[in-house]
């Protein structure tokens, strides 16, 4: 065994937006020369999925867009240029596969607009959608009245205060959405493509999940105007300068404890740090399964044992970042807007997603579900797209990566190829003659990338059973080791880290709430 740290207040493992998040905060609210944080990453440099990367003079985007974070960017003390989305916040291609018809429905930004939009067009249910979009605009802003963790008070608090949320906590997106009474089909594509934004299904999603994506990102969509590796890369900037250290290049191959309690970590080099605090920011399966082990969690908290060895990650994707020549006209397209959806609608994503929990590739010429994203109309750059298709299951990508690289090769430039077919025949025609590079990735590039078992982009799934108060806690039984891994996306990585450290230091930052209160 060998030790040549000095022993840290904080270890952090994995240097994504929650472990920046969350060194940040500790270096923010603690005197790092009797506290140090120390955080470990695995790659050579830190932001995990949040990242940028260049292709031949292209530079590409792993995220499309984020919300407002101006409250947590100003408490972290980040200043980030950011590039708020105008017009159209999204467009929907609804495909009809037998005729090839299109119809395209246009969603503009700004919650008010969007309402009074939506109830224009579909007059005969205004009253309906009115209904529905003012009793969800109410429950996503009772989530700045939630605790994290919840006593009994808490719990009859929350009856007062959070009504919405605990009536509608564990229904479905299609439950709850049901209760409104609202039949027209197009309204019903719409409210769909965002429950279908987590990569679930709205028969299999908390509502709470879409209602909350929906209204943020109505409340305004943004980008970061140089790139999203700006992010980790002013977060980390930040944090070394408040003396928070780093390792790169450093894998965390075990979490030690002792009596229940954490103790540091053990390097892949055979070093071991101490610390009576950690914090896991990698895929929960890894943490709690293979480095704590499912029976010392289950000697401490059988529950939460359980949570862990069934807790559902979420899907993983196949990513197209595509880069044009300057002779294609994006913007005569309509691109300059947040995001595109193509979709043959109805009951598409439900058997796509049926297919995925087979492991097996779902889409056909009749049925797709495509997300199309033009990022050089909004921050500039050289013409490029990005096309995301989820959900993907790892199945048998990162083995074929691995033994038969030709054989890998050949698959993905196949779903390349269904994918760019789709997209120039109802979005961009003759996009082919246009592209002079084509990235793709697939299941087993966000696998190895992530160090994610199965490449789950988004963390843990927000089914109704692995969401809200049935997800797996922050607080593990190990006492001192914590994993803020519950609600995906930066914004909620950036919380999870404050919210974090709120734990530790007994409520100093946010006062145990949910959600930060300027
Ligand atoms: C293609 C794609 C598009 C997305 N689009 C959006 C979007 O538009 N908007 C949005 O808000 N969110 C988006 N997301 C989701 C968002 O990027 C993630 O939710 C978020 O970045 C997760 O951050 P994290 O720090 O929790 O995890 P990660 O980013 O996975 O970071 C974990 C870190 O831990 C490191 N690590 C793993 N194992 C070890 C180990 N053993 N030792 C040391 N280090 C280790 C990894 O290298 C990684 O850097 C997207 C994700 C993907 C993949």
């Amino acid at each position: 065994m060998k030790q040549t740290h000095d022993k840290k207040g904080l270890i952090v493992i994995g240097g994504g937006i929650t472990g920046l998040s969350t060194g940040l905060t500790w270096a923010l609210n603690q005197d790092v020369k009797d506290n140090p944080v120390l955080i470990i990453e695995k790659e050579p440099k830190t932001g995990g999925y949040v990242t940028s990367y260049e292709r031949e003079g292209f530079i590409f985007d792993t995220c499309q867009m984020i919300p407002n974070l101006s409250d947590i960017l100003g408490y972290l003390g980040i200043d980030i240029d950011l590039k708020k989305f105008k017009g159209y916040y999204m467009r929907i291609f609804l495909v009809n596969p037998d005729t090839d018809e299109v119809k395209i429905i246009e969603l503009p930004s700004g919650v008010e607009t969007f309402k009074k939009w939506l109830m224009e067009t579909y007059p005969r249910e205004a009253d309906q959608i009115e209904k529905f979009l003012d009793y969800s605009r109410s429950m996503y802003l009772e989530l700045f009245d939630l605790k994290v963790e919840m006593g009994i008070a808490d719990i009859l608090k929350a009856l007062v205060k959070c009504p919405k949320i605990v009536f509608n906590g564990t229904k479905t997106f299609h439950n709850y959405f049901s209760k409104f009474k609202i039949s027209e089909p197009e309204v019903k594509e719409i409210f769909n493509v965002f429950a279908e934004f987590s990569a679930l299904p709205s028969e299999r999603v908390a509502a709470v999940v879409p209602i909350s994506a929906m209204n943020s990102l109505l409340d305004g969509t943004f980008r970061p105007t140089k790139g999203f590796i700006e992010l980790p890369k002013k977060i980390e900037e930040r944090y070394k300068s408040l003396g928070g250290e780093l390792m790169l290049n450093t894998k965390v191959i075990d979490i030690l404890m002792e009596n229940g309690q954490v103790k540091g970590v053990k390097l892949e080099s055979g070093e071991e740090i101490y610390s009576d605090y950690v914090v896991t920011t990698i895929d929960p399966k890894v943490a709690m399964i293979d480095m704590v082990g499912l029976e010392t969690l289950r000697d401490l908290d059988a529950k939460y044992a359980k949570k862990a060895e069934y807790v559902k990650m979420s899907t993983s994707s196949i990513n197209l970042s595509i880069g044009l020549d300057d002779k294609i006209d994006l913007a005569a397209l309509g691109l300059d807007c947040g995001y595109n959806v193509i979709t043959t609608g109805e009951d598409s994503y439900d058997r796509l997603f049926d297919a995925y929990e087979k492991g097996e590739i779902g889409f056909t010429d009749k049925r797709f579900h495509i997300g199309v994203v033009c990022p050089s109309l909004t921050t500039g750059g050289k013409p490029n797209i990005t096309v995301r298709i989820t959900p993907m299951a790892l199945a048998d990508w990162e083995e074929l990566r691995e033994n038969d690289y030709a054989k890998y090769k050949e698959r993905k430039e196949k779903w390349a190829d269904f994918f760019i077919n789709k997209v120039e025949k109802y979005l961009i025609p003759n996009l082919r003659e246009h592209i002079v590079v084509l990235d793709i990735s697939t299941p087993a590039t966000y696998a190895r990338y992530s160090g994610s078992p199965t490449g789950a982009i988004y963390d843990m799934a927000p089914y109704t059973d692995n969401f809200g108060r049935t997800r797996l806690k922050m607080r593990t039984p190990v006492k001192g080791l914590f994993q803020p891994k519950f609600v995906h996306g930066v914004f909620g990585c950036l919380l999870a880290g404050m919210q974090v450290n709120d734990m530790i230091l007994e409520g100093k930052i946010m006062n145990g709430n949910a959600r930060y209160k300027v």
